[in-house]
């Protein structure tokens, strides 16, 4: 069965360019030129996309509202997003409401294609199996996403709960910024260290009474350890 891609993007000559470098790579495509058209298309059809390729910049809507929007119709499709700003809070905003990965534009088609196919290898591998991890009263089940803090459910972002996954696997051991960075972004050169320490603070706050456990070591790093109790 041939996969379907579905391509947002308000640019003529950049859709059709996608278009065609999608259908020669053996693709079934379909381009919309407004966040409205690809809705309305979206709702009406069961032929859904395996993979969308969305433009951050769309006339009517934000490309990254329409993510959001997408993730709560479908959290299983792939989201390819591109964007002409190469805005670092884009690529973090648009990876965190869910997008699979981050095309600053220009790019050439080839390398447009190999991001999607990557998309696509990575969506039909072996759902994992139901992976428990558990540290003192904060539980996580990776395969579920699902999140609870002393029985309570806790709702996180993809990123933040892939942030406390390395944490509470490797309590007590202390993992600087860029460390994290690598492990959640593959070591993408434009993600800064301060998007960490922005996880990092929403993480405390939704972890209740284990915030103070996630720890700063100032100048190092972080580490979820108990906080030293003065004698
Ligand atoms: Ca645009």
């Amino acid at each position: 069965m041939r996969e379907m891609v579905w391509i947002v993007e308000d640019e003529p000559d950049i859709r059709e360019l996608e278009k065609t470098a999608l259908e020669e790579s053996g693709f079934l495509c379909l381009g919309f030129p407004t966040a409205y058209d690809f809705m309305r298309a979206f709702q009406a059809t069961n032929q859904k996309p395996q993979v969308i390729v969305l433009d951050i910049m769309l006339p009517d809507r934000s490309g990254l509202d329409l993510i959001r929007w997408i993730r709560e119709k479908n959290p299983s499709i792939g989201i390819l997003c591109v964007s002409a700003r190469g805005d670092e809070m884009d690529r973090v905003i648009g990876l965190d409401l869910g997008a699979d990965d981050y095309l600053p534009k220009p790019f050439s088609p080839r390398e447009m294609v190999s991001r999607v196919r990557a998309i696509l290898r990575r969506h039909s591998a072996p759902p994992a199996p139901s992976s428990l991890l558990q540290w003192e009263g904060i539980c996580l089940d990776t395969s579920r996403f699902h999140v609870t803090v002393d029985g309570e459910e806790v709702s996180l972002t993809a990123t933040e709960f892939r942030l406390l996954a390395i944490l509470v696997e490797n309590p007590g051991q202390v993992f600087s910024r860029e460390n994290l960075i690598e492990r959640l972004w593959n070591n993408e050169k434009a993600i800064m260290d301060r998007t960490i320490d922005v996880h990092i603070k929403h993480l405390r706050e939704k972890l209740k009474n284990y915030g103070s456990c996630l720890q700063t070591l100032r100048g190092i790093g972080y580490k979820l350890d108990n906080p030293q109790r003065p004698r």
